[in-house]
Order: structure tokens, then C-alpha cells, then sequence
């Protein structure tokens, strides 16, 4: 179609969104499909932050606030950061936006030049590349895979480096990797990074919460605070409080890029939702034991699912230290069937001979693989993984 920009005919909608939708289209004509396509966790919003937001509504909260939230929001952000990750920001270097999303496109739009650089390692989330080119970008994809545990190496990095970088994104734990860099791997990469003082770093932290490794989480502002500047904090309540429709995140970076940020946001959605505002002041403020009982309902089904697939025939899969995805590769699975010679085809298979909805890995940058969230409960996990199991053994 002529009217559509040709930027815009380049950019491919998100595969993800396209799992979920389809497994719906199969569950509305009647199929028993179980969805483990989504990213988002199955868990209610806590009460009392359901609570806060009924509350705004009565009491009128529920017009324009500042673009760049509410004084109460960015003090519950500041006082956030001070405690989960021993940084300290101010009001000025706080901006908040529809979800973390949001902020990383404000973030995009921002800094990047025609033709600058992005360093994006793959596996990666299906978002950054799509984003980038929008802002007129180049993703540079650095390649890992599961023997270094889909984590880039600060070589890979320093080999990536051109006189064009702009920006790394690095995101820990890793959607769709589960995986997390460790306070000396963030320390190597953090070399790097002062060796080349005209490049950024992207800290995705959205999944932050969901973790269960031994080695305490470091952030990479904590660990650097010679680098903060240099440094752009995007976090957001959507998967640790489990409010992914309530569209709240937030960037924390320098006042330079945050003014900027905001001037973008200011011309195009204005401020998040008042009422998901007065919300996510009641997931920072209030009581933080919600957190532990979903990441540890989360570790508990990544036992169960990885193990479960690594008995599977054809499928081995690294076990994760954080998010709610099992990264499965299926290279073998594919090599001896008949029918499917991709991943985006044997995802299609598993949908249609086993009712089962997964994501395929090339969107993630990562042929070969599916990604299976295991954001739902253990009966449908167990079901789910039982008849992967069956399907599979039926083609032998
Ligand atoms: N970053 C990563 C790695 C994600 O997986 C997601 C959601 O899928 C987001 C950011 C976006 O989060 P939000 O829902 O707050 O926009």
C-alpha cells in the first residue's frame, strides 16, 4: 500500500503478540490449545495495589498529571532505586512512560543519529531491533550462544565496537534466556565500556524480581557509578508486580537524556495513566513479600520444565536463574522430522499436533530454539509438557 511510510513497512509486528493471538484464534473455534506463548505473568495484580487504584479514581486523581509523573511516583521510584539497587537519582533524572517499553523507544528516539549503532546481543528480546531501525538505527547483533549461556563476552563486545556505537543493550535476567550476568562479567563489560567513552549502555531490568540465583544481583550503576552517566536504568512494575496491563515503567539516566526523553513523550502520549500512577506508587511503597511468593512459584515451574524438556527426545534446554522462559534448543527435534525443517515450522507442528502454543526462536535472533513461558500454572505445565512428550515419541 503506497500510503504506508517505508519505515514502517520494515518494521515486522511483534512475533510474540502473534503466538498469543493465533493460540487464541484456535481456542475461540473450540481447540483444547494450551497458550505458553505470553509474557506476562498469570498472577492477579496484588489487592493492595488494585486497592491504591480504586482509591485515585475516588478521589479524582484522574486527570493531565506532569509528563513526567507525579512527584509521589518519582519519589517512590528514587526510593526504589535507593533500596532494590543502591543508586542514587533524583527527580530530574527520573521519567515515566507507558511501560518499560515506552521508555526504551523514548530512549531510542533520543539518542541515536541516522545510521548510529546499536549492540545488541542475540538472543534477544524481539522489541530492540524493530525499535532501533523505527529510530533510525542500525542493530549491530552480536551472537552467543548456550555454552557461554547466551551472554556476550566483554570480547565480543570490544570486537563489536565501530566508530558508530552508540548504545548496548544489555538485559539481565534475559527474556527469552532466563539467564543472568554475574557481578564479574558486568565488571568485564564495564571495561569495555570506559575504553570507549562515546557509547551508552541500556540496562533492561524489567525482569529484575524474577530471580533466583545465589550470587546476589548487581546493577550495572551500582557496580559503576563512574559510568552512570553513561548509563540508562529502564525498569517497570509490568513482571515483577504483575501489572502488564496497567502500562507503568521508567527510565533513570543522566538529565541531559531524561529532558530529552521527556520532550519526546511530551509531544506524542503525554503522562502514563493517572490511576496505573497511583498504582504503582502502592507496588513501590507497600509491603515487597508479593515479590517472593510469585519468584518462588517461578522457580519452582522451571525445575519442572526444564527437566521435563531435557527428557524429551530431540530437546535440550539450560536451566535459567530469572524471568519466566525455558529456552529450549530444538535443532535436533527438527534434524530427524520429516515435516518441519525450522523452528517457525515445528512451532507451527507443536501448535497443531500437540495443542501447544510456543514461540519460535528466530524472532529472538536465535534459529533453532522456541521459547516457552512458563508464566501459567503447574497442572497446565505438567499437561503441556506431557503431550510435547507424546507428539514427540508419536514420530518415532
Ligand atoms: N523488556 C523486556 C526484555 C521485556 O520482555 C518486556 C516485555 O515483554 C519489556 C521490556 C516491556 O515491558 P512493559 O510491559 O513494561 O512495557
Amino acid at each position: 500500500n503506497d500510503f504506508i511510510a517505508d519505515l514502517v513497512k520494515q518494521v515486522k509486528p511483534s512475533a510474540t503478540i502473534a503466538v498469543s493471538m493465533k493460540a487464541a484464534e484456535l481456542k475461540a473455534a473450540g481447540q483444547d490449545v494450551i497458550g505458553l506463548g505470553a509474557g506476562e505473568p498469570d498472577f492477579d495484580t496484588p489487592e493492595h495495589i488494585k486497592q491504591a487504584a480504586i482509591e485515585a479514581i475516588n478521589q479524582g486523581k484522574t486527570k493531565y498529571t506532569a509528563v513526567d509523573g507525579t512527584p509521589e511516583l518519582k519519589q517512590a521510584i528514587i526510593n526504589k532505586l535507593q533500596r532494590d539497587n543502591q543508586v542514587d537519582y533524583q527527580a530530574s533524572e527520573i521519567l515515566v512512560s507507558n511501560g518499560a517499553k515506552h521508555s526504551i523507544f523514548n530512549l531510542l528516539n533520543a539518542v541515536i543519529n541516522p545510521g548510529d549503532e546499536v549492540i545488541i546481543p542475540a538472543p534477544y528480546w524481539v522489541s530492540y531491533p524493530d525499535m532501533t531501525l523505527l529510530a533510525g538505527g542500525r542493530s549491530v547483533i552480536v551472537q552467543t550462544d548456550a555454552e557461554q549461556a547466551f551472554k556476550m563476552t566483554a570480547d565480543q563486545l570490544s570486537n563489536a565496537i565501530t566508530d558508530k556505537t552508540k548504545l548496548i543493550i544489555l538485559n539481565s535476567p534475559s527474556n527469552p534466556t532466563g539467564q543472568v550476568y554475574s557481578r564479574d562479567e558486568l565488571t568485564a563489560i564495564a571495561e569495555v565500556l570506559k575504553a570507549h567513552p562515546q557509547v551508552l549502555m541500556l540496562t533492561d531490568d524489567i525482569y529484575e524480581h524474577i530471580y533466583w540465583g545465589v550470587e546476589p544481583m548487581t546493577n550495572p550503576v551500582a557496580l559503576f557509578p563512574e559510568l552512570k552517566d553513561r548509563i540508562i536504568l529502564i525498569n517497570g512494575v509490568s513482571k515483577g508486580y504483575a501489572m502488564t496491563g496497567w502500562r507503568i515503567g521508567f527510565a533513570a539516566a543522566n538529565r541531559d537524556i531524561i529532558t530529552a526523553m521527556r520532550k519526546l513523550q511530551s509531544q506524542s502520549t503525554s503522562n502514563p495513566c493517572s490511576i496505573s500512577q497511583a498504582a504503582a506508587v502502592a507496588a513501590f511503597n507497600g509491603p515487597q513479600d508479593c515479590l517472593q511468593t510469585m519468584t518462588r512459584a517461578f522457580k519452582q515451574r522451571h525445575d519442572f520444565v526444564v527437566q521435563a524438556l531435557n527428557e524429551i527426545d530431540g530437546i535440550t534446554c539450560l536451566s535459567g536463574v530469572g524471568a519466566f522462559y525455558a529456552f529450549a534448543n530444538v535443532t535436533a527435534l527438527i534434524d530427524s522430522h520429516k515435516d518441519c525443517s525450522n523452528d517457525v515450522e515445528l512451532a507451527t507442528w507443536l501448535l497443531e499436533s500437540a495443542g501447544v502454543a510456543v514461540v519460535p526462536g528466530t524472532p529472538f535472533g536465535a534459529p533453532g530454539y522456541v521459547r516457552i513461558s512458563f508464566a501459567t500454572s503447574m497442572t497446565v505445565l505438567e499437561k503441556a509438557m506431557a503431550r510435547i512428550k507424546q507428539a514427540v515419541e508419536k514420530l518415532r
